[in-house]
């Protein structure tokens, strides 16, 4: 999709006023904090910095709004679920799908969700493969290892969401992969 490459910074809302008026369809970008959300724009996007990303969790603290020409926005939301705690704690926070990241998928809904399993330059192969059945296997969603920093999985995601665009998906999720 060309439009991926005509991306343009459109707004920040840091409260609901702020909101720019309803336009194109939407893909939001939500997780954790630090999880790489910003980092992924960036590279679905092609571009350096026009995200921003951060080495301390908890900045964005606003919703960035990114024009893709007339065809659709991408939506940086602020991460949830950050906390100063000591490292030992947040070790296991490696772990995919925690209790959050649970119900914010099950309060989206039936919204077409793509599961992103960022920074998978992190994992050898063979743990690689292992995270994708394990997500797979616990949810009804598109699940892709991604990583900005190899660039793994970017341009099928972008092949993913082209085509949600293009077909105008509506409201309904991908149909479940049976698993
Ligand atoms: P956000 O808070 O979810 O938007 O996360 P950011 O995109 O700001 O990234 C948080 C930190 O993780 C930054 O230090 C990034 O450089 C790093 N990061 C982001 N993506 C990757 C990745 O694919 N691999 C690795 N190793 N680090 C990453």
């Amino acid at each position: 999709m060309k439009t991926f490459s005509q991306a343009a910074f459109l707004a920040a809302a840091g409260r609901a006023a702020d909101l720019p008026p309803q336009g194109p369809p939407e893909v939001a970008f939500a997780g954790r904090s630090n999880v790489g959300k910003s980092s992924a724009i960036n590279a679905l996007l092609d571009r350096k910095r026009l995200a921003y990303t951060s080495k301390r969790p908890g900045r964005t603290q606003t919703i960035n709004f990114y024009q893709l020409g007339e065809a659709a926005r991408l939506v940086d939301l602020p991460g949830y679920g950050y906390a100063r705690v000591p490292q030992p704690l947040r070790a296991q926070w490696r772990h995919p799908l925690t209790p959050l990241d649970l119900q914010l998928i099950e309060w989206l809904g039936d919204v077409p969700l793509l599961v992103l399993l960022s920074k998978a330059d992190k994992l050898t192969r063979a743990q690689q493969a292992a995270t994708l059945t394990k997500v797979g296997s616990l949810i009804q969603a598109e699940v892709r290892l991604f990583s900005s920093a190899t660039r793994q999985g970017v341009d099928e995601c972008r092949g993913l969401l082209a085509g949600w665009l293009q077909a105008g998906r509506g409201n309904k999720r991908p149909p479940a992969k049976g698993i």
